[in-house]
């Protein structure tokens, strides 16, 4: 498999407009997203942040699932069946809140390979660098990506902060990657 993160991707037509909504996540969910990201060892792993999104579009993450999948030191694959396992056993009115993977190295935007395997456009895209070694204080250092109109954009630092924030509360975990 070739490596993702070498397919760079052209850069937007216009600057990301920022928005009022708001991403939650707790710390346990958190927590629970590197210990999953770094137990693929050296290899790219894709999980999905899964909770409730209110009228206004602000979420709050609640489970982070592992699908079935792939993985190699520099890309993973993810099957529509293998997804559809984790979304058929979802509690009612949880909602696809982000997407989730980790990088071998430092460089956490998108690459070309990362736009086409997105899923939904409302969900958020964050990527984790050197496969979830966790460090610094959230967001920092890790890429995240927000579509708005023909692009996946990668925020600012303060962008980022407002945008995915740190609370309290529980989530739930699950991993299907291991027979
Ligand atoms: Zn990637």
């Amino acid at each position: 498999m070739d490596a993702e993160d070498n397919l760079r991707r052209p850069p937007p037509k216009r600057p990301y407009a920022p928005v009022d909504q708001v991403l939650k996540v707790p710390a346990q969910a958190l927590e629970a997203t590197l210990s999953l990201l770094q137990r693929a060892g050296d290899r790219e792993s894709g999980l999905f942040w899964y909770g409730a999104r209110d009228a206004a579009g602000n979420g709050i993450v609640r489970h982070v699932a592992a699908p079935r999948q792939t993985m190699s030191w520099g890309n993973f694959h993810i099957a529509p069946e293998a997804l559809a396992e984790i979304v058929h056993r979802l509690p009612q009115g949880c909602k696809p809140l982000a997407q989730v993977h980790s990088h071998p190295g430092m460089r956490v935007e998108h690459s070309n390979y990362d736009d086409r395997m997105m899923s939904s456009r409302r969900s958020l895209s964050l990527v984790f660098p050197s496969y979830g070694a966790s460090r610094g204080v959230f967001p920092e250092g890790i890429g995240v990506h927000e579509w708005q109109i023909d692009y996946w954009h990668l925020l600012g630092d303060t962008e980022a902060r407002r945008r995915v924030v740190v609370t309290d509360g529980s989530a739930t975990m699950e991993d299907r990657r291991w027979p």
